[in-house]
């Protein structure tokens, strides 16, 4: 150790720069500087960085080193990111060509972002006021009395209330009534490892054979071990989970469990509270900046023994981090989509190979990434082939649209042969399903005259009919028109709306069985989970029968009284030119599937489609058909076609609202890259081309598609392309991005 007064750090700060900086900090003993962050003047201006290195003992701190680098001013007293998160965000940071400091910042909650102070502020709790049980028996409200019940056991934070489907007026009328008090719950009550003797709330169903086997084979593994839980729906992944888990928490271990953002509800949380008598904390969409920083301090600080959360939560320090659990490790949502374009699956892995602790990768539906992993021995998969509880596969039947009478029901999206299954099913007391992944009234509209259809001034793409608001809406960018009275090219007052969208399915089965309640659920009348909440009561409580929404239904609840699924358009998956879309409509038909029949009652699915013979329908609907048995094909194809999991793809994106710039950005790029190219001749380019919907939000958007079979070679390409930019001005407004492991065939 020197004698100076000061320490030299490396310093990543929140610009488009690869590399990173040196700045001096008075000197703290051996306190560790590393992954904290230090206000700095770069450029001129006042910046935040994160310290990634003390390099002190580098580059020695004599008088002359010193006076030539700037000082900083550190902003905490400790590390807020801990070594682990620092490796992977500097690999995130190579892997995906992204700069380091831009990457932290996606890591980094807002406060913390913004300079805030890295510290609990009071963190609003319910408390029950003793002696107030005569009262509480008199309690009318379910919910209120619902909410007495779970404050029995202790204070509990409002967040939390929120979380199980608590409304805040409920606890707001409890406060009312003296029966609860708000407190503070700032301070983490006593440490969760302290009380392990009482670490169940319930007592769980004995695994039967084969979650035994899988529970067995991951506590076997010690250190590090990727593990695919490949199970079909309702066959008790969940609960595999659960014991794992309750075995690292005995061992004093903290968890971390990714899930999409639609499966965070309040059965995904409660199934959580419900299990273990242990702090839980969260990270979803739903948070506010505060709640956001609690919940990374409870983790950091070690007071809460669970994370469950959506992407971004794999950057929250865990200290005594145990195991990683990624639930429907299929789910796009994993892929962050614009900036720090990673792929928590990817980085979780690593992540936990530097902690050297096990990771479950849970799915009825995995992706072939993953498959083609088992493959290669890098992960291990356990399979789960029967349903808990006894429940039977659906069956599948195929109704084909080309012998359907033309019926009012048809041009809605229902078929005769499904608005009489409906009928059938409905009267029975069961419930139905319907899937339409497509939301508006009609898919768009047409001059009957002359032809013109309308398209959003701002993008490539047609305007959906919109009969709730009487607007034109663009699914891009989101803006809207009135619904125009003639056509603007030849004045004519003819205009025909076609195509069907979710709103017009609702009209036609509302008239048709006016009696049965019908719950829709799609973005347009779903903006938030007290609504989501509030349409799937009406379907659990059975008020409503028919259940109809688009993929934001196909994952993550249960309904064990829908006997009859219907999906009602199959074929817009079918032809698609992204050569993903086969996997991706496997993936949400086998999900979708999966919510039929999940009980006692046993399921049915129809499929509607005009292309009966189709390879992939008819591979969905053979009972002797599995999903393995899709992917295995799937798959077979890749290979030969050189596509992904076989080959590595990276995309160069560029954007402006001036198309000619776009243009000539890659152009030049690709010429510019020759003679590197010629160095790696096993990555190929494409030109440049447009993507799939070429102007989108007023810009316009191009691609080259780099392709590899070594990612090494892919990798330093990218490196060669990053370092020839940074000599080649932007001109305009011109964007530019890498885009590693894309999800798509094309952008966009
Ligand atoms: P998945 O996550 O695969 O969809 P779950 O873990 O949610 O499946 O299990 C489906 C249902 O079956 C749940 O209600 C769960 O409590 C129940 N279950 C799971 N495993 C068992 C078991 N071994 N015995 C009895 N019930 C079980
Ligand atoms: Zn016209
Ligand atoms: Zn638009």
């Amino acid at each position: 150790m020197s004698e100076s007064l000061f320490s030299l750090v490396r310093v990543a700060v929140n610009r488009p720069l690869f590399q990173t900086f040196t700045y001096k900090v008075p000197h703290r003993d051996n306190d560790l500087l590393k992954g904290r962050r230090i206000k700095v003047n770069f450029a001129g201006s006042e910046q935040i960085g994160i310290i990634l290195e003390d390099i002190t003992d580098k580059c020695g701190s004599d008088e002359e080193t010193l006076s030539k680098v700037k000082s900083g001013e550190l902003l905490d007293n400790t590390p807020i990111l801990d070594d682990d998160i620092l490796k992977m965000v500097t690999f995130g940071s190579s892997y995906y060509h992204y700069p380091i400091g831009q990457c932290l910042w996606t890591a980094l909650p807002k406060i913390l972002r913004d300079g805030g102070v890295y510290a609990y502020e009071a963190i609003p709790g319910l408390e029950l006021i003793a002696d107030s049980d005569s009262s509480c028996a008199k309690l009318r409200s379910p919910e209120q009395r619902e909410i007495i019940e779970v404050l029995k056991a202790g204070p509990v934070r409002r967040k939390i209330l929120r979380e199980r489907g608590f409304s805040s007026q409920s606890e707001n009328a409890l406060i009312k009534k003296g029966l609860v008090r708000k407190i503070n719950l700032e301070q983490p009550q006593q440490h969760w490892q302290d009380n392990l003797a009482h670490l169940r709330n319930e007592l769980p169903p004995d695994p039967n054979d084969e979650q035994q086997q899988a529970i067995d084979t991951i506590a076997a593994k010690k250190g590090f071990g990727v593990f695919l839980l490949n199970g079909i729906t309702g066959s008790g992944k969940t609960e595999v989970y659960l014991r794992v888990i309750e075995q690292v928490l005995r061992g004093g271990k903290a968890v971390l469990v990714l899930v999409p953002e639609i499966a965070l509800t309040p059965q995904t949380f409660s199934r959580f509270y419900r299990r273990f008598n242990v702090p839980v904390a969260s990270v979803h969409s739903q948070l506010s900046d505060r709640e956001r920083l609690d919940a990374y301090l409870d983790m950091a600080k070690g007071s809460a023994a669970i994370l469950i959360g959506t992407r971004t939560a794999l950057f929250t320090p865990i200290p005594n981090l145990g195991l990683i659990v990624l639930d429907e490790e299929h789910d796009s949502s994993f892929k962050q989509s614009d900036g720090f374009r990673y792929h928590a699956r990817s980085l979780a892995l690593i992540r936990a190979q530097q902690i050297g602790c096990p990771v479950i990768l849970g799915s009825a539906t995995p992706s072939l990434e993953s498959i083609a992993n088992v493959q290669k021995g890098n992960f291990i998969q356990l399979k789960l082939t029967l349903r808990a509880g006894g429940a039977k596969r659906p069956d599948f039947n195929i109704i084909d649209l080309r012998h359907e009478p033309v019926t009012d029901g048809l041009k809605a999206g229902i078929s005769r042969t499904l608005e009489d299954k409906i009928g059938e099913e409905t009267a029975k007391g069961n419930q139905v399903l319907l899937f339409l992944n497509r939301r508006g009234f009609s898919h768009h509209l047409l001059c009957h005259q002359c032809g013109h259809v309308f398209c959003c001034p701002n993008c490539d793409t047609v305007l959906t009919v919109h009969h709730a608001d009487g607007r034109l809406h663009c699914h891009i960018c989101e803006n809207s028109f009135p619904i125009p009275g003639q056509c603007p090219v030849c004045k004519s007052g003819e205009l025909d709306e076609s195509g069907f969208g979710t709103e017009q399915v609702e009209q036609f089965l509302t008239r048709r069985y006016p009696d049965t309640g019908l719950e829709r659920i799609d973005r347009d009348n779903v903006t938030n989970k007290v609504q989501l909440e509030k349409h799937l009561e009406k379907i659990r409580n059975g008020q409503s029968q028919i259940l109809l929404g688009t993929q934001m239904i196909a994952k993550g609840h249960d309904f064990p009284n829908v006997t009859l699924v219907g999906i009602l358009d199959v074929d817009s998956g079918l032809f698609s030119d992204d050569f993903r879309s086969l996997e991706l409509t496997a993936q949400l038909l086998t999900q979708v599937a999966g919510r039929a029949g999940r009980a006692l009652k046993n399921g049915t699915v129809y499929l509607q489609t005009h292309y009966p013979d189709n390879l992939l329908i008819n591979q969905i609907t053979d009972p002797a058909c599995s999903y393995d048995d899709i992917s295995t094909t799937l798959l077979e194809s890749r290979r030969k076609l050189k596509l992904p999991p076989y080959y590595h793809q990276a995309f160069l994106l560029s954007n402006s609202t001036d198309r000619k710039k776009a243009h000539y950005l890659l152009t030049e790029l690709l010429t510019a890259i020759r003679p590197l190219m010629r160095e790696y001749p096993d990555v190929t380019a494409t030109p440049v081309l447009s993507d799939k919907i070429e102007k989108r939000h007023s810009r316009y958007h191009f691609h080259v598609l780099l392709s590899s079979s070594s990612r090494q070679s892919l990798s330093s390409v990218l490196d060669g392309i990053i370092l020839l930019l940074k000599n080649m001005s932007l001109k305009g407004d011109v964007r530019f991005a890498v885009e590693v492991d894309p999800l798509s065939s094309s952008p966009g």
